[in-house]
C-alpha cells in the first residue's frame, strides 16, 4: 500500500470513513479560506468530533510527517487555512457542543467548532455577556478567533479575544495533550502558555476546548449615527469623545464609498451627503448611558457633523449597526476581487493614515473603500479590484506595501487583527525585528520540530 494510502486508512480508522473526504469536488470548498486570490487543493478534508481523535490524527501526521492544517470555519483573511499542497485539513466545525456555563464563576466551556455567535447568544440567555464579535462572528468559530486573536466591533471598550480566554485545551504537533489555565481570576504560576497559544494561527498546536470569561450584561445600550462633510471632521471628533474620558463600547466608521455600497445593498436610509459615518455606541448602567449619549452628540455637533441620527429602539439600533457589519459583503458587490486589509496605527494618527490611504488609491489609480474601528486606529482599506487583471494587481501591491510601510512609520502594525497567515508573512520580517523572529522560529521548532502544524504560514 503506497504511503498517502496508508494514512488516508488510517485516517478512515481514526473518525470514520464518512468524516474523510477525497473527492475533488468535495475538496474544493477547502481549498481557499475568506482571503481573495488565494487558492490550493488539499490531500483530504478530516472531520474530527473528539480530542482523542484529533490527538491520534496528529501523532499519525508527525510520524509520516505530513502536513496539517486546522480549520474552523475558513473566514479567516490572511490566508491562514487556506491548505499546502496534498496536506490533511482537519476541520473542527464538528466539534460544536458548549459543555458548561458556571455561573459562580463566570465562565463557559466549549469545543473549538462552536460559532462567536452561539457563545454570545448562550452568554445572553443566561443574563450574561461575552463581548468579542468579528464581523464574522454569525460563522467564525471560537477555535478560529482564538487562534487569530480576533477583534470585532466591541475593541474599544472591551478588548479582543485574548482579554476572554481564560484557559484552552490543545493538542500538540507530536499528539500530546496540554491544558493550559483554569478558572482563577489570578493565576501566575510558570509562563503564561495560553497567551502562547493565543493567535499562534494554528502553527502551534490544535485547540480543542476553550474556557471562556463571561461578564454581566450591560443594563442598557444607545446606538447613534453621525455624519461629516470631511474625513478629518470625524477623527476629531473621535479623539474628543476620548479625550472626554468617554470610552463607547463601538466607534466604527465608513468612508463614502462604503457607505453608498452599504445603502445600496442594504437599503438602511443612510444620509449619502457626507464623506464620514460614525457609528457609535455607549453601554453600561442606564444614567451613564443616557449622560453619555448626550455628550457625544454635543461632541459630534461641536466638530461640524452634518446630522447625528440616535436609534429610537432597538429596531433601529440593529438596523444602524447593521450598516457597519454589512460593510465588507456591500463593497465586495462591486468589484470581481475584494482584498480586505487591517493596517492599524495609534488613535491619535488615524486621520493621517485614513488621508494616507485616499492618496494611495489615487496614486495608483484603484477603487478603495475604507471602513473600520476608528476608536481602535484599527482600519480595513478594501481594495475592490479583479485578480485576474495582472497590471492593476501589481499596482494593488505597490499600494500594499506604501500602506504597510506608511502605518509601521506612524507607529501601528501590519495586522490589527487578521493575522499574519500567508498574506503577511513577507511583511513580518522587518516588522518584528531580528530577536523576535529568532526567538519565535525557536519557538516553534521546540513545539513543532517536524514542522507538520500549518508549514509556511506566518514565517519559514
Ligand atoms: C465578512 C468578514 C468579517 C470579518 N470580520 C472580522 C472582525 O471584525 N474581526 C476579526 O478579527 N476578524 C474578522 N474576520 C476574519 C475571520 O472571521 C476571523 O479571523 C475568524 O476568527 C476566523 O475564524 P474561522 O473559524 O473562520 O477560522 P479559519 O479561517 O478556519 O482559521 C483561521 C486560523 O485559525 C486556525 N485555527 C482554526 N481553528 C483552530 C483550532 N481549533 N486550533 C488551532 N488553530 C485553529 C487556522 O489554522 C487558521 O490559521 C472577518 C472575516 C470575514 C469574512
Amino acid at each position: 500500500m503506497a504511503a498517502a494510502e496508508k494514512i488516508l486508512t488510517e485516517l478512515q480508522r481514526i473518525v470514520g470513513a464518512e468524516n474523510v473526504l477525497t473527492a475533488p469536488e468535495d475538496l474544493i470548498p477547502y481549498s481557499f479560506d475568506g482571503t481573495a486570490g488565494m487558492q490550493q487543493m488539499p490531500g483530504c478534508v478530516v472531520f474530527a468530533k473528539t480530542t482523542e481523535q484529533i490527538a491520534a490524527i496528529l501523532k499519525q501526521a508527525n510520524e509520516t510527517k505530513t502536513a496539517i492544517v486546522t480549520r474552523g470555519s475558513g473566514t479567516g483573511l490572511s490566508g491562514g487555512s487556506l491548505p499546502s499542497p496534498d496536506c490533511i485539513v482537519l476541520c473542527t466545525v464538528k466539534m460544536d457542543r458548549i459543555l458548561e456555563l458556571d455561573r459562580a464563576n463566570l465562565t463557559m466551556l466549549v469545543e473549538p467548532g462552536v460559532t462567536t455567535l452561539q457563545v454570545a447568544d448562550a452568554a445572553s440567555a443566561a443574563g450574561l455577556f461575552y463581548p468579542p464579535d468579528p464581523g464574522s462572528m454569525k460563522i467564525s468559530t471560537i477555535g478560529g478567533n482564538v487562534a487569530e486573536n480576533s477583534g470585532g466591533l466591541r475593541g474599544l471598550k472591551y478588548g479582543v479575544t485574548r482579554n476572554y480566554i481564560m484557559g484552552m485545551e490543545l493538542v500538540l504537533p507530536t499528539g500530546e495533550l496540554l491544558w493550559t489555565g483554569n478558572k482563577c481570576v489570578k493565576d501566575v504560576a510558570g509562563y503564561s502558555l495560553k497567551d502562547l497559544f493565543i493567535g499562534s494561527e494554528g502553527t502551534l498546536g490544535v485547540i480543542t476546548k476553550v474556557l471562556l470569561r463571561l461578564i454581566p450584561k450591560p443594563a442598557a445600550k444607545k446606538t447613534m449615527v453621525a455624519t461629516f462633510a470631511q474625513m478629518d471632521q470625524a477623527a476629531e471628533a473621535v479623539s474628543a469623545i476620548i479625550a472626554a474620558q468617554i470610552i463607547p463600547c463601538t466607534l466604527e466608521f465608513l468612508d463614502r464609498m462604503t457607505i453608498h455600497c452599504v445603502e445600496d445593498y442594504s437599503k438602511i436610509g443612510l444620509p449619502l451627503d457626507c464623506e464620514a459615518l460614525l457609528l457609535m455606541e455607549t453601554d453600561g448602567h442606564a444614567v451613564v448611558v443616557a449622560e453619555e449619549a448626550a455628550q457625544m452628540k454635543k461632541i459630534c455637533r461641536d466638530h461640524g457633523c452634518l446630522e447625528v441620527r440616535m436609534a429610537k429602539d432597538e429596531t433601529e439600533a440593529g438596523k444602524l449597526a447593521s450598516a457597519r457589519r454589512s460593510a465588507f459583503s456591500a463593497l465586495a458587490r462591486v468589484a470581481p476581487t475584494t482584498i480586505l486589509e487591517d493596517a492599524t496605527v495609534p488613535r491619535s494618527e488615524l486621520a493621517k493614515m485614513i488621508r494616507f490611504v485616499e492618496a494611495t488609491a489615487k496614486k495608483y489609480r484603484l477603487k478603495i473603500g475604507t471602513f473600520g474601528h476608528m476608536g481602535d486606529g484599527n482600519l480595513h482599506p478594501t481594495f475592490l479590484t479583479n485578480e485576474r487583471d495582472q497590471e492593476e494587481m501589481h499596482r494593488v501591491e505597490e499600494a500594499f506595501k506604501e500602506i504597510f510601510a506608511e502605518a509601521i512609520r506612524l507607529g501601528g502594525t501590519i495586522t490589527g487583527e487578521h493575522g499574519v497567515g500567508l498574506a503577511k508573512k513577507s511583511f513580518l520580517p522587518a516588522f518584528a525585528g531580528d530577536a523576535p523572529m529568532r526567538v519565535m522560529r525557536e519557538l516553534r521548532r521546540a513545539l513543532d520540530p517536524n514542522g507538520i502544524l500549518n508549514p509556511g504560514k506566518m514565517f519559514d
